[in-house]
């Protein structure tokens, strides 16, 4: 980490200026296609492994979410950028071992990778100890069921894996706030097929938890057809910041 203000240079700025704008189209026709109001998405910059200074920069182009998925990188990214002045809304996204969830909730504002029973408890904790307001909490869904990929299995009475059970774990947490559902198309499925299932489990998350709306899903490849059906957040890395050169 650096006491130094991180600042992008013109050119990278102006990179990024051209990947929002084009993101931002994309989503607005996304929205028009399927008859939904733009404001109903939120854009989610994924900034894994590009520097705070692009943080920085996003959020001077007026991007208020961003999401990282590694609690070593993300931690000094987000002190960064808060020296630098920037304050955006701060969205984990990958997976989380409970011994980081003390330093994750230090400077998330959601977690959307919640996906046991165990971990709802761990973070529950870690937020009573580290947070005077509660922390929003999406419950990632395994659309394929494949437990080993993550996401909570919907349908299933598995204790600390089935939807269900962490759905009300989160729910009961009173460091904690079930604000919807996350989910990531399976390596190999259509986007289609993934999302079509997906809302199909949102509508019955829903009329369990009606307060929880968010619907997160959708990345770079394919969130036309995430909006499509019924996602209010897309999370977007290299549409807007260029392809990563590592696999993550
Ligand atoms: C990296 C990542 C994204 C963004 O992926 P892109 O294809 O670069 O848009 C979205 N969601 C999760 C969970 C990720 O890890």
């Amino acid at each position: 980490m650096t006491d130094t203000n991180p600042s992008a240079p013109p050119d990278r700025r102006a990179e990024l200026a051209a990947g929002l704008a084009r993101v931002r189209a994309r989503i607005a026709d996304a929205c028009a296609a399927a008859g939904r109001d733009r404001s109903e998405v939120t854009m989610i910059a994924v900034t894994k492994t590009y520097p705070a200074s692009d943080v920085v920069a996003l959020a001077g182009l007026g991007v208020a979410d961003v999401g990282e998925n590694r609690d070593q990188e993300a931690a000094g990214k987000a002190a960064e950028v808060a020296a630098a002045g920037a304050t955006p809304r701060w969205h984990f996204i990958g997976r989380l071992q409970r011994n980081k969830c003390r330093s994750v909730v230090r400077y998330a504002d959601v977690v959307q990778s919640v996906d046991s029973v165990r971990l709802a408890r761990a973070l529950d904790a870690a937020a009573a100890a580290e947070r005077d307001r509660p922390l929003d909490v999406l419950v990632q869904v395994s659309v394929d069921g494949d437990a080993a990929r993550g996401g909570a299995l919907p349908g299933s009475v598995d204790p600390d894996a089935g939807l269900h059970p962490v759905a009300e774990a989160v729910a009961g947490a009173p460091g904690l706030r079930l604000a919807g559902l996350m989910a990531v198309a399976p390596l190999g499925w259509e986007p289609e097929r993934a999302f079509a299932r997906l809302a199909e489990v949102a509508r019955e998350f829903r009329a369990a938890h009606p307060e929880a709306v968010a619907l997160s899903a959708g990345m770079s490849g394919d969130l036309e057809t995430a909006i499509g059906y019924g996602a209010t957040h897309v999370r977007v890395g290299s549409a807007l910041l260029g392809m990563r050169t590592t696999l993550r």
